[in-house]
């Protein structure tokens, strides 16, 4: 509570920490937080803030959910680790048949993994290696999407959009893969052949050198907060079929409800061939993430050389990762989440939809739980920092885009609150 504790936090923070996308030099403010709860942050020097964020799509509960403190404590008193090589666990097993169940029919086998990015690196291997086992070892190369976004690491990284993955800066050392245009078609229309003409093109000429399609399904992340056209989904999954290539689902930011289906391939009914989820996988609590295949790809992999799959992590399959798991599935299964998201979805268009009268903004768009403000510039970081907080609201832009994905259980005053925030931001230019 008290501020001389906070400011020396603060001071050995900028000396000795390096936050994420961050400079060290930077003058974007940090602020200390001391706990949280429900869709409330506490910071160390006493003020409330009302979460937007969900700690980056995580918490999809809140923070300091009873059942899963619950879930974490009884794991704890049994066992906080063991390898995964050679043995196995109730938690681990519990959570990959879980998986299977509420994932798209065709996925059958999960492999656990410690965070998103590493489930992508897993599903580009898994890819590579299918087309080794089908003897066709020419095929590693990977189709994805600009304004893409798949993780930090090498392969992930050789993936995502390469203006905004920098892949400049990387060029040497980043895997050389094709990128076709972001789908045009918004959410909720339709999508003409014109709209997939790139992704045939590349397909058409390319496809004896590549492995997978990689995707983020409807919604497009970290690389820009769009939702496109379901249509384009399925007509992109109809086209992979036609030209023998896998498609990879990456759901780490939209599974578990976010979009409004559980998964947002639900959006345009497909089953992809490989699929990874992270993020909410927990409920925020811990890092853990899973690569699903079908069973098609796990029987190709381990009945041709070199007959097992070249992944494992030191941390597979950590047995307090997969029981806090376990209890956010359950605990989102018998909550009515989709009624929950709705009421969300609802709120955040009327909140933000009055921000489209503003010179600044180019465009508002909404769907399930995640609200979005393009601005036509990108914000004053600092500035916009400072101003929400001093709003009483977490609220953390990107570039141009300013956004909300709250917790699912946020109330309709909080979550006006957030909303109003934003308004008030833009109606008094503290975002210049
Ligand atoms: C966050 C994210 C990742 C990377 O996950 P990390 O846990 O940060 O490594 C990959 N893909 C998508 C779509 C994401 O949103």
């Amino acid at each position: 509570m008290n501020s001389a504790h906070s400011t020396n936090l603060l001071e050995h923070d900028h000396r000795f920490v390096w936050h994420p996308y961050s400079s060290t030099h930077s003058d974007v403010p940090v602020f200390a937080v001391k706990s949280a709860t429900g869709a409330y942050i506490t910071l160390e020097d006493g003020r409330q803030l009302i979460d937007g964020m969900s700690s980056w799509w995580c918490a999809i509960h809140g923070y300091n959910v009873p059942e899963l403190n619950n879930a974490v404590h009884q794991q704890l008193a049994t066992m906080a680790h063991i390898m995964f090589g050679g043995l196995t666990h109730a938690p681990a097993v519990r959570l990959c048949k879980k998986l299977v169940e509420i994932t798209p029919e065709q996925l059958e086998t999960v492999f656990l993994a410690d965070s998103g990015s590493v489930s992508v690196e897993i599903a580009m291997k898994m890819a590579v290696q299918y087309w080794q086992a089908r003897r066709q070892p020419g095929r590693q190369k990977f189709v994805s999407l600009r304004n893409g976004y798949h993780g930090d690491t090498m392969g992930a990284m050789s993936v995502c959009d390469p203006v905004t993955g920098m892949h400049t800066l990387f060029s040497d050392i980043l895997a050389k893969n094709f990128f076709v245009p972001s789908p045009e078609c918004c959410f909720g229309s339709a999508c003409k052949a014109e709209h997939l003409m790139e992704l045939q093109a590349v397909l058409e000429q390319h496809h004896e050198v590549i492995a997978a399609l990689i995707l983020e399904p409807v919604v497009q992340g970290a690389g820009g907060m769009k939702f496109y056209s379901a249509d384009y989904l399925k007509q992109a999954r109809a086209l992979c079929e036609q030209y023998d290539i896998l498609l990879i689902a990456d759901e780490i930011a939209t599974g578990f409800g976010r979009s409004g289906k559980l998964f947002a391939c639900q959006h345009a009914n497909i089953s992809p061939d490989i699929m990874c989820v992270g993020k909410s996988l927990t409920g925020g609590y811990m890092t853990l993430a899973a690569t699903l295949c079908t069973k098609k790809i796990s029987d190709t992999i381990s009945s041709n050389p070199p007959f097992v799959f070249m992944h494992g992590p030191t941390f597979m399959g950590n047995p307090l990762a997969c029981a806090v798991a376990l209890e956010s599935i359950r605990l989102l299964e018998k909550s009515d989440w989709q009624a929950k998201v709705q009421a969300v979805e609802k709120l955040l268009c009327k909140g933000l939809d009055p921000c489209k009268q503003f010179d600044d903004v180019m465009d508002v768009r909404v769907l399930g739980a995640i609200g979005v403000v393009e601005l036509k510039a990108a914000v004053n970081m600092p500035n916009i920092q400072q101003a929400f907080v001093d709003a009483g609201v977490w609220i953390r832009p990107f570039g141009k885009l300013i956004y909300l994905m709250p917790p699912y259980i946020i109330g309709e005053h909080e979550l006006n609150t957030l909303t109003g925030a934003i308004f008030d931001i833009l109606n008094n230019g503290k975002h210049r």
